[in-house]
């Protein structure tokens, strides 16, 4: 029997429960991509039930499908051009009244739509009793309670998506918002003018059309001028004069009034579908609250739950990092023993093992890192944060809002700027992209791990935090400064959405985890791979030094010499001249290596550099590592791995700790050398995306060059002022 094919996206407001949802019905057959041309995540699954092969897609989360951000946008062209046989709007039950907003946008488009009421043991916990039967037939959409993270429903959704395609009817226009008087002779004259230019094959539900069109919706203009050609301007041009109309009529523009009257709708329907069982609670969110954005106690909870995420990443990543170095080592000790002496031993052995090692250790650092975000987001915390951060933000002159992207700054910067999109202004969208790479991205931890911790030990975690909160003291000067000179104006205010605070799925974190230090693994195997080769290569060649003194005739001169002595020693005396002849020939070999290194490549560049960073107190190795670092950051690490470990045999990151004690370096340079790494120029992936986000090579230029020249100034301070204070040894 040949397969029946359904196609089923999965709509509804961010936290609704769409991604559990979708994780259940599809479990592992999914497959995750990129919406064409813009990077808001693509998931596809498949499910087959009864002879059909369903095939779920999982919209962007929206509030609306006014397409004001990227995510509205993507959704809306997913259910208008892709037509897929059934939408799923998923429902927050416990949040009816904002839930039913898109709700409604869905049944407007005349889409083939059906409401998933999840969140069932939310609402029935809150004595929110919703009477499913009534509130289909009001709204003439099936409905089916679920509750996501219990899987609970599931089964009876998939079956009636099945239904609803089989059946496969529109909402009567009757049933959808009944706009006022005005905005209802307004919209169906339109719709008449759409019917009078069109047939069939108009793919647009015309009445849509004509409420769109009079909320002025440009996307939509666009898309009648393509699907109708000529006769759309003076369809347009009706309902620009109907729009005038209406707004002498309301004082108020036609968008500003449907939206109201859909709210109006909306009450309407809540009124007759939903009960409250018991008194209802005292709202437990609303409790949690009075402490938690606190006048007086939110801001320093916030800072310690920030505080205590960067305790947890490195006190809790300590131990699982121990055993990954120790397996790099075992690794590396094998294939050196397994490889006869030569390029190919040295390539694997200095080049990818130790490169790529000793940045792999910080995975448990950095799925820690993530797991602490996705719990701030998945517990509601994170829309506390912004809205916590908000005044602050208004010294900058940027609203709470802009302060998630730079939350999210503190994973990656990549998406970081990205999440900029949901900003709806551009001067706040440009200000926020500049000022969000100062935001500490977990690339740069795995050096402050190693530079802290092999300085600062038992302060490590603090001088860390100490970092972050540096990394937004800078965040903020530069957005005031900004906001005065290059991106001066101030938008109008905003409400702040503070969903409720929800108790977190383990393994809804654990995915959200898992998708974040996808990344982290990707770039390992790809570009700190690359970079890791390079900077060997770069370290390794030319071949032929000329070195200043005979290396191989002076150990084989102690070779002889204690060879002697060893013979004509007493017993007793033997294993100490063994070790003493050992010490020697370490030193000689470490003095080689040394020489070696300065002669090679990079040794070359870092002499060139070396004028630059001498004032910050950061020596030739470092002014090359930070260089590679523009690559990405973590490859700091890994040439620091390869030009300090240079004589190591094994690529164990207590050598490397050791040989920076050994270098001269001190807490001090350690610690402007962290400043440096936190605020010098973000990586090449984030310099890419911010050309590509503000639309401009020139804004990624200048951030280049004004966060790099913040670095050293701020490096400059800390070192010199640091001297001057006597911090110097
Ligand atoms: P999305 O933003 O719509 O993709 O929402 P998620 O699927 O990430 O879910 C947000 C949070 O709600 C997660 O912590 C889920 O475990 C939780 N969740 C999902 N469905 C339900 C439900 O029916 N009841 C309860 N109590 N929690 C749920
Ligand atoms: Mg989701």
């Amino acid at each position: 029997m040949p397969k029946k094919l359904l196609r089923v996206a999965l709509a509804g407001n961010p936290n609704s429960g769409k991604t559990t949802i979708f994780n259940k019905l599809t479990g592992t057959r999914q497959k995750v991509g990129n919406w064409p041309g813009v990077t808001v995540e693509k998931k596809e699954g498949e499910i087959r039930r009864n002879g059909y092969d369903i095939k779920v897609i999982d919209l962007p989360g929206t509030y609306s499908l006014t397409p004001f951000s990227i995510e509205e946008i993507v959704a809306r062209d997913f259910i208008l051009e892709e037509n897929p046989d059934v939408v799923i709007d998923i429902i927050d039950a416990s949040n009816l009244e904002r839930s039913l907003y898109l709700a409604n946008q869905l049944r407007e488009l005349d889409c083939n739509v059906i409401f998933a009421l999840n969140m069932a043991d939310l609402a029935r916990s809150r004595g929110i009793h919703i009477d499913a039967e009534t509130m289909s037939k009001l709204l003439g959409v099936p409905v089916v309670f679920t509750v996501g993270n219990k899987g609970e429903g599931l089964e009876e959704l998939i079956q009636t998506t099945i239904d609803q395609a089989e059946s496969s009817s529109g909402i009567p226009d009757e049933r959808k918002v009944r706009y006022s008087k005005d905005i209802e002779a307004a919209i169906s004259e339109l719709k008449d003018a759409v019917n009078a230019h069109t047939d069939e094959t108009f793919p647009y539900n015309p009445r849509w059309i004509a409420v769109k069109l009079l909320e002025d919706d440009q996307i939509v203009q666009e898309r009648i001028r393509q699907k109708m050609g000529e006769p759309a301007e003076s369809v347009i041009e009706t309902a620009q004069q109907l729009r005038g109309q209406l707004m002498s009529r309301f004082d108020e523009d036609p968008e500003i009034v449907m939206t109201d009257e859909r709210y109006g709708f909306i009450a309407g329907i809540i009124r007759e579908a939903v009960t409250h069982t018991t008194l209802r609670r005292v709202d437990i969110s609303r409790n949690i609250d009075l402490v938690l954005t606190n006048r007086f106690l939110g801001f320093p909870i916030f800072i310690f739950f920030i505080w205590a995420m960067f305790q947890i990443t490195f006190t809790v990543g300590a131990y699982p990092m121990e055993w990954i170095d120790a397996g790099v080592g075992v690794l590396s000790g094998f294939v050196d023993g397994l490889l006869p002496q030569g390029l190919v031993k040295e390539l694997l052995v200095d080049g990818v093992i130790a490169g790529v090692g000793s940045i792999i250790i910080f995975l448990p650092n950095i799925l820690l890192l993530f797991f602490c975000i996705s719990l701030f987001e998945d517990t509601g915390y994170m829309s506390r944060a912004a809205f916590l951060m908000d005044k602050i933000m208004h010294l900058i002159g940027l609203h709470g809002k802009s302060f998630i992207p730079m939350l999210m700054g503190f994973g990656c910067n990549v998406p970081a700027i990205m999440a900029t999109r949901t900003l709806e202004s551009r001067k706040d969208r440009i200000l926020t992209i500049m000022i969000t790479p100062f935001m500490s991205c977990s690339a740069r931890l795995p050096v402050y791990i190693v530079l802290a911790g092999t300085f600062f030990a038992a302060k490590a975690g603090t001088v860390i935090f100490g970092l972050y909160l540096l990394g937004i003291v800078v965040a903020i000067l530069t957005g005031r400064l900004f906001r005065s000179v290059l991106l001066r104006g101030f938008e109008a205010p905003f409400v702040m959405e503070l969903p409720p605070y929800r108790v977190p799925m383990l393994k809804s974190l654990l995915i959200h985890m898992w998708d974040r230090s996808k990344m982290f693994l990707k770039k390992m195997g790809g570009i700190i791979l690359v970079g890791s080769v390079v900077v060997w290569a770069l370290s390794t060649f030319p071949r032929d030094i000329d070195y200043s003194r005979d290396y191989h005739t002076e150990i084989d001169r102690i070779q002889t010499v204690y060879a002697e002595k060893i013979q004509e020693a007493p017993p007793d005396r033997v294993a100490a001249l063994k070790s003493e002849r050992q010490a020697l020939i370490r030193d000689v070999n470490k003095a080689r290596s040394t020489e070696k290194a300065r002669k090679s490549y990079i040794g070359r560049i870092g002499h060139l550099v070396a004028p630059v960073f001498e004032p910050v107190g950061i020596e030739w190795r470092g002014s090359v590592s930070l260089l590679t670092g523009f690559v990405a950051k973590e490859i700091v690490v890994s040439t620091m791995g390869v030009l300090y470990a240079v004589d190591a045999d094994e690529a164990e990151s207590e050598v490397l700790r050791d040989a920076l004690r050994n270098s001269g370096m001190t807490p001090l340079s350690a610690l402007s050398m962290m400043i440096f790494v936190l605020l010098y120029v973000p990586c090449l992936a984030t310099v890419a995306v911010i050309a590509r986000e503000t639309g401009s090579v020139r804004w990624a230029f200048f951030n280049v060059a004004y966060t790099t020249g913040v670095a050293w100034i701020a490096a400059f301070i800390v070192y010199q002022g640091g001297l001057a204070l006597g911090f110097g040894a």
